[in-house]
């Protein structure tokens, strides 16, 4: 039949409705874990070129109460089809906020920065700079020791309200990454338009960069065009000495992966920093 290719839904394959109901399960899932804060900050560590932890990434993970510990790829999509992303992300930046005022009483700790993802839905959300301001009031936190990831589909629609939003943070200190860089939209047009500080090349590419001589000359040609823009640029997934030492090489200036720490909990990373 012509419809038999393999992009063909069928609603009646007992297989996918068992993968609905699964759906529809985690969605009403969510709504508790929202209510009974399930959730929890998972803190990685980035370095800069002589290796020193400058920073940490702030990544989202869900304790289910059955399931354990759900990664956010699987639950992720889910906030953002439902709009709790709003709620969800705002406690995420409030609790990365009140790290950043505990650690800033820390000797060793006080000039870590912490990079928040922002989902594109909740950074495009009419409430989005109310929300922000609401905890930053709340919490008091060093702003300019805090950035903000996003991605470059912030490149597709409204890209004056972006800037707008992004140029009003960073007034107040706020720093702003783009994260996953080389895998979406961005033109080097674009990037100008844009008030960004830092691109960070994405793991796809870091990883084979080794292997592969396409994705050695994206990481080679995002270094040097970063710097040309006066951004700062970070590698993301590097998990070999080979690919450290080849971006060192190529004058990257920062770094994060599992070769320098895998994401842990605060009190496992606060006991990596005081060792
Ligand atoms: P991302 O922002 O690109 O985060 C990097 C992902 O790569 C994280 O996965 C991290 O654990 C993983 N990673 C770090 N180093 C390495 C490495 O050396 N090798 C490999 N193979 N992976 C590495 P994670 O924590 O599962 O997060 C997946 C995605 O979920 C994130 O990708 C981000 O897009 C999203 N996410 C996580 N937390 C949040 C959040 O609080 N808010 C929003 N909106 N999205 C989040
Ligand atoms: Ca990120
Ligand atoms: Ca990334
Ligand atoms: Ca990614």
């Amino acid at each position: 039949a012509k419809n038999s290719g393999r992009h063909t839904v069928c609603f009646f394959d007992p297989a996918m409705q068992a993968a609905l109901l699964a759906h529809v399960r985690l969605e009403a899932d969510l709504h508790l874990a929202l209510a009974n804060q399930q959730w929890q900050l998972y803190y990685q560590p980035q370095v800069n070129h002589h290796g020193t932890i400058t920073g940490v990434e702030v990544l989202l993970r869900w304790q289910h109460p059955e399931r354990g510990l759900v990664s956010p790829g699987e639950f992720i999509p889910l906030l953002e089809s439902t709009g709790l992303i709003n709620d969800v992300g705002e406690w995420v930046l409030e609790d990365a906020c009140k790290q950043l005022v505990r650690w800033s009483e820390h000797p060793r700790l006080c000039e870590l920065t912490i990079s928040v993802n922002i989902s594109p839905l909740q950074f495009r959300d009419d409430h989005f700079l109310r929300r922000v301001n609401d905890v930053f009031e709340r919490t008091r936190a060093p702003l300019h020791r805090l950035k903000l990831e996003v991605t470059e589909s912030l490149f597709l629609e409204a890209r004056d309200d972006a800037r707008d939003k992004m140029l009003a943070l960073k007034a107040q200190g706020v720093r702003f990454s783009l994260d996953d860089f080389g895998t979406g939209y961005s033109s080097l047009a674009y990037l100008a338009q844009l008030p960004l500080d830092q691109l960070k090349i994405d793991q796809s590419f870091v990883q084979q960069v080794l292997e592969s001589e396409a994705n050695a000359a994206i990481v080679e040609s995002t270094i040097v065009l970063a710097e040309s823009l006066s951004l700062e640029v970070i590698a993301e997934g590097v998990e070999t000495e080979a690919q450290q030492s080849w971006l060192l090489d190529h004058d990257c200036q920062a770094y994060q992966g599992y070769l320098f720490g895998r994401p842990v909990e605060a009190k496992a990373f606060e006991a990596m920093m005081l060792a």
